[in-house]
């Protein structure tokens, strides 16, 4: 922990920053909290943020900027073509990664579209540590197959691994030889790795999965939205990165990649993304799609104002007090939970607490999405907005089966820089609570299913009245406080 600041004696994670404006957030009641959950469908993302009292649904686009974003955007150079600001961020991003050639987009999916379409052709497979919803959805769109090669130790809920992200290094070499080089797209390393608990991948093994990409001549892809979470850990648990600086280990990483793309929406706490490459052939075949999806080649879809935020944000991401924020804050919620023997992903990782809803519900099948059902119910007991990252977030088979998840996660994000310690002990408070009374908690069922990514808009009903029942619980336990 050499590192991070911690209030001396107890483990107390400590805010290198100050809070200078505010936005006023309402609790509502539990029965007000169980009627708007029920008219969201049972879907915390259908919910509105008028009735919810601490937003952890993602890490995407919520995170507190610093006043130096908020001064740089006025000093935005606005126009089509040839913005200052342009050159300004991308002259930021080439010191920062090393890499010549950048291309703005106007989000992370969208780099992963341009990415998609530039290199996957049908029945090619892509390699990668774990997917992330929209980077698979892109891959599946253009032919493609995702090919998963987590090392053993990352599917495990609990465990003592610094590094569960890790790529299983004779599995590559199994998928490439089985392939055909020629027949794999790309090889992609997401670090830190989001579906599985935000758990980061450590540079000895991207330095051998890049060696083994090199000799076999295939490219190596960098998806770097959650670059900052990993850079923390590298640099608190890989005891040779203790002395080194941040930007030393990010250019290092970047060394070993031919793309990095990332969503500034978390990288950087600002928003839109953009696609590093050093290759010019590369990068000349990916240019050409800048202009039909995203704009054109000097804004790529964003704001100049958001490109400034950004530039300055990429440089606070080399600094550990701006890095540190989030993970420290993910531990102290996991460490609290724990406690109270609530089962939650270990190591904590970054960008969020990842609450284990096949133990917490361990009575709820997975096709009645245990994890969704845990999600609902934190809202209700809380007014804490959360995520699903279950079988709900799957797709189902092409015969219409259930495609079950590996991992059943109500997924606890901690927006960087936004929430205060006891607001994150209140959280931890209300879930707890929640655990006593895990029992009551029943199942969910689809009543207007989206074929892709139904997650996002998909409406759900309970199987029993489980949720009122729960509401009057809450009531006759906590009295007249919300
Ligand atoms: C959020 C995220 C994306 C997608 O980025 P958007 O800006 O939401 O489109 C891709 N990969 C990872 C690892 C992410 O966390």
């Amino acid at each position: 922990m050499s590192n991070v600041k911690f209030l001396s004696g107890e483990n107390v994670p400590l805010e290198m920053h100050k809070v200078r404006m505010v936005q006023k957030v309402n609790l509502l009641p539990v029965e007000e909290r169980f009627k708007s959950m029920k008219e969201a469908g049972y879907n915390t993302f259908l919910l509105r943020n008028r009735d919810v009292f601490m937003d952890m649904l993602t890490d995407s686009g919520v995170n507190a900027m610093s006043q130096d974003q908020y001064a740089a955007m006025m000093q935005a150079d606005d126009s089509y073509a040839g913005s200052e600001t342009y050159y300004r961020l991308e002259k930021v991003l080439q010191d920062i990664f090393g890499m010549e050639y950048f291309l703005p987009a106007h989000q992370g999916r969208a780099c992963e579209n341009i990415i998609a379409q530039t290199l996957v052709k049908p029945g090619m497979v892509t390699i990668m540590n774990y997917h992330f919803t929209t980077t698979k959805a892109h891959i599946t769109l253009n032919g493609g197959v995702v090919e998963e090669i987590l090392y053993d130790e990352g599917y495990k809920i609990k465990s003592d691994a610094p590094f569960k992200g890790d790529i299983d290094v004779d599995k590559l070499k199994e998928s490439i030889k089985r392939n055909g080089p020629e027949n794999v797209a790309f090889v992609r390393i997401e670090a830190g790795t989001n579906l599985i608990g935000g758990q980061p991948v450590s540079m000895a093994n991207m330095r051998e999965v890049s060696q083994i990409c090199r000799s076999e001549g295939i490219k190596l892809v960098y998806d770097a939205s959650l670059l900052g979470d990993n850079l923390y850990f590298i640099k608190i648990r890989d005891p040779k990165y203790k002395d080194t600086k941040i930007i030393d280990i990010t250019r290092e990483i970047a060394s070993m990649m031919d793309i990095v793309y990332f969503s500034a929406r978390k990288l950087g706490s600002a928003r839109g993304g953009g696609i590093l490459v050093s290759d010019k052939a590369l990068f000349l075949k990916m240019r050409e799609l800048v202009p039909l999806y995203e704009g054109f080649l000097t804004y790529g879809g964003m704001s100049v104002r958001e490109m400034e935020a950004l530039a300055v944000g990429l440089l606070e991401t080399m600094d550990i007090d701006v890095i540190s924020q989030t993970p420290i804050i993910v531990e102290a919620l996991c460490n609290e939970l724990i406690k109270n023997n609530v089962p939650v992903v270990t190591p904590p990782g970054g960008l969020g607490c990842h609450v284990d809803a096949s133990e917490f519900c361990s009575h709820i099948p997975q096709e009645e999405y245990p994890a969704g059902a845990l999600a609902a119910a934190i809202f209700i007991a809380s007014g804490v907005r959360c995520m699903e990252r279950g079988t709900m977030s799957e797709q189902r088979n092409d015969d219409g089966s259930e495609r079950l998840a590996e991992m059943e996660l109500a997924r606890i994000a901690v927006p960087r820089r936004v929430f205060t310690l006891s607001q994150v002990k209140y959280t931890a408070d209300r879930i707890s609570w929640l655990y006593r009374h895990r029992n009551m908690i029943g199942g969910l069922k689809f009543v207007e299913e989206p074929k892709v990514l139904r997650f996002f808009f998909g409406r759900l009903e309970p199987l029993s009245n489980w949720p009122e029942e729960l509401a009057k619980q809450f009531r006759k336990d906590f009295g007249d406080s919300l």
